[in-house]
């Protein structure tokens, strides 16, 4: 099978460290195995997004010299389509209307995670159709999850299993202002692409048995996922958007794509080596056991020391 790869970017601000790591990695994943690559904007929160935000990232993905054969729809525009799976979902009356609000879903009484993760009680799971009308509202939607694990093997996390019913809860597929959720689009803009293989941030590992299970519901294969490690200041802070020096408006006036994908590759152990690269430089030598572990330690001023400038 020919291996596609993808990257989905949220144009919410300008591309920083973080996701041109997320970038590179899958582009590195797919081009060294000969594979296509695509694009796609993930702009579900119109609020926060912007077509200029999205150009802004195709301008850097190009200076970075990571190339997409094809950039497919983006989600805003593809609301129909999720109807259609969502009509899908409802039809196997595996869908439920939910009226909870935000406050009573976070409030100190709900279980959580260790990990601070919510996990949804069910709470408006076998309501009467009486009791929905009462509340006289716009529901959200969720769908039921069995009570079975998940597990498959990560490329850079190793196994990793989840039990949706013990550990998520039922989850939100439409919102009740009718917006589909990220793991609804993602699952169906992967799937009708035909995406093998999914890298990103480690941030998202926790989606993936959701995003497992409605493959299944929608009949779509399961991609091979990557989660790659975060990229950390040595406080312990992710390194985002509000780390200005490091998004890409800032490091293109420094350097050059060479000199920051060959110091992005040795802070991420993807090299060993401290010189310029490019990214069809890193394709050759590209492997799965330098991206292990879940996060990396990148000091933002050393990485600038390094850059020169
Ligand atoms: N749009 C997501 C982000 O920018 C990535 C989603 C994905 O790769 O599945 O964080």
């Amino acid at each position: 099978m020919t291996v596609l790869g993808r990257f989905a970017p949220t144009p919410s601000g300008r591309m920083h460290l973080g996701n041109v790591f997320a970038a590179l990695t899958a582009w590195l994943s797919a081009r060294s195995q000969g594979g296509g690559f695509l694009l796609r904007m993930e702009d579900l929160d119109t609020q926060r997004t912007s077509a200029e935000f999205a150009q802004s990232i195709r301008e850097d993905l190009t200076w970075l010299g990571l190339d997409w054969d094809l950039e497919t729809e983006a989600q805003s525009r593809r609301s129909g389509t999720y109807e259609h799976y969502f009509q899908i979902l409802a039809e196997r009356e595996l869908l439920y209307p939910c009226y909870c609000t935000r406050s009573l879903l976070h409030s100190p009484n709900a279980p959580h995670l260790s990990d601070g993760t919510y996990v949804y009680p069910g709470t408006c799971r076998d309501l009467t159709e009486a009791q929905r009308a009462a509340f006289r509202r716009a529901p959200s939607w969720r769908v039921r999850v069995p009570d079975r694990e998940w597990s498959f093997t990560d490329l850079a996390q190793g196994e990793y299993r989840q039990n949706l019913a013990r550990d998520c809860g039922d989850f939100v597929v439409r919102r009740a202002d009718g917006v589909f959720v990220y793991q609804l689009a993602v699952t169906v803009d992967d799937g009708e692409a035909g995406v093998t293989e999914v890298v990103r941030g480690a941030d998202l590992l926790s989606s993936t048995p959701r995003q497992m299970y409605l493959q299944e519901l929608l009949g779509f294969p399961h991609p091979s996922y990557g989660h790659v490690p975060m990229l950390l200041a040595p406080d312990g802070r992710r390194l985002s958007k509000r780390d200005r020096d490091l998004d890409l408006g800032a490091l293109r006036q420094r350097t050059t794509p060479e000199a920051l994908l060959g110091a992005l590759a040795k802070a991420a152990r993807l090299i060993d080596r401290s010189e310029p690269v490019s990214a069809r430089e890193l394709a050759g030598e590209f492997s799965w056991d330098r991206l292990k572990g879940e996060a990396v330690t990148l000091d933002p001023d050393t990485f600038l020391q390094l850059l020169g400038g």
